[in-house]
């Protein structure tokens, strides 16, 4: 918006104009500058020749069994992003991507071992969004069905039509990269969600999803609390460092005191846990048990993620047996446990198995691991 508004200024209009181009790009979704009828012929020419109003370009389009649907975004010199959009009876989750690849290598994720390229810019990461509400918008008013008989009959009218206006409510940045990593780029866009003049969205229903950067932790209670959500996927460092490298920069104990601290800010009053479900890893009792004492003084609840394989990730699934056992531990203990469902994964739409298109500024990655992957 502070950009907006600069712009206005730089071209010589009221700052005030910026409050009226947002409407028009972010919750009217348009991209030419002839449409927005409330501006003074002038300056729509005016700005047609300062700016353009562009998102990337979607160069695949795929839709799961489960509708789940993936959009491989071009975002230049030959690399790609992949963004995720859920349909559910009663919310639309988009799935947003922060950089090109991701440099902290978590081991069992395909994004991680595609190296990294850059972080992606705030129109990038916010294209992401404009782009997902502007198709699912355009499909639903040529096809005004809801997404099920049954969530047809819970909502009323009047809900139906709000969600067919707004198609994503609500916001995880769990798609490619570690967004804590994209600072700045992440938080503007996030403002963006949040504006009422653009998405709208509530704190509640945007999660930033982190690998555990705790001074970026931090800054962001300060900037722009909205949901938590912690990659911890072990119960000890021993353990945690081999698959979440960045831990031991970053250690358990720590990252559990800038949850805490998070708390105070955030819009919801526990930490949501995201743990990936590693056959023969991190799936046993006792590593529940051992759970259960280390997060006793943090509010939170879990998220089970079965892991999603792809090509050379050299690990297995849990299996439904331990996984069951393993909630179950978390749950006698008190804990809310939720076991994330698989979606999309047919078309590699998973969570941790979002590829893309990285070309590799780090040479960490194999030669040919990016098609391997996909
Ligand atoms: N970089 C952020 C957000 C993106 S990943 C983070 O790490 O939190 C979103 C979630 O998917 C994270 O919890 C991540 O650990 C998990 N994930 C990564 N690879 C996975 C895989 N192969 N199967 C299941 N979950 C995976
Ligand atoms: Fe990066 Fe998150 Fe994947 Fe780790 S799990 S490599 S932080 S995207």
């Amino acid at each position: 918006m502070d950009q907006l508004t600069s712009f206005c200024i730089e071209i010589g209009e009221k700052p005030f104009r910026a409050k009226q181009l947002l409407r028009w790009i972010h919750q009217f979704g348009k991209a030419d500058f002839a449409e927005m009828s409330d501006l003074a012929k002038g300056l729509r020419e005016k700005l047609a020749v300062a700016a353009v109003i562009e998102s990337p370009k979607a160069t695949r389009d795929h839709t799961a069994a489960d509708g789940t649907r993936k959009w491989l975004l071009s975002v230049g010199t030959g690399n790609g992003i992949e963004t995720v959009f859920i349909p559910e009876a009663n919310r639309g989750t988009l799935c947003v991507s922060s950089q090109v690849g991701c440099a902290l290598a978590c081991s069992f994720c395909a994004t991680g071992k595609q190296g990294f390229n850059r972080n992606l810019t705030v129109s990038e990461i916010i294209g992401q969004l404009w782009w997902a509400n502007k198709v699912l918008k355009a499909e639903t008013v040529s096809a005004p069905v809801l997404n099920d008989a049954s969530s047809a009959q819970q909502h009323g009218a009047e809900q139906q039509i709000a969600d067919r206006s707004r198609a994503v409510s609500n916001v995880v940045m769990m798609g490619m990269g570690e967004p804590l990593a994209n600072f700045e780029n992440v938080v503007t866009a996030l403002d963006l969600m949040l504006n009422d003049n653009a998405y709208g969205l509530s704190r509640r229903r945007v999660t930033v999803s982190t690998s555990g950067l705790i001074p970026a932790i931090d800054r962001l209670r300060e900037r722009c609390p909205v949901a938590l959500a912690v990659s911890l996927h072990a119960p000890n460092d021993a353990l945690r460092d081999q698959l979440v490298p960045i831990n031991k920069k970053y250690p358990i104990q720590e990252l559990l005191a800038a949850c805490r601290r998070y708390l105070v800010a955030a819009p919801r009053d526990f930490v949501t846990f995201e743990y990936v479900m590693l056959d023969g890893i991190n799936d046993s009792a006792a590593h529940a048990y051992e759970l259960v004492k280390l997060v006793r003084d943090t509010p939170c609840k879990f998220n089970l993620i079965p892991f999603n394989s792809f090509p050379g990730s050299g690990y297995q699934r849990a299996s439904p047996g331990s996984l069951r056992i393993f909630r179950d531990v978390l749950m006698q203990a008190g804990l809310i446990v939720t076991i994330r469902k698989t979606r999309g994964d047919d078309i590699a739409a998973a969570c941790g198995q979002l590829a893309g298109q990285v070309l590799d500024k780090t040479q960490r990655t194999m030669h040919g691991m990016t098609e391997a992957a996909r």
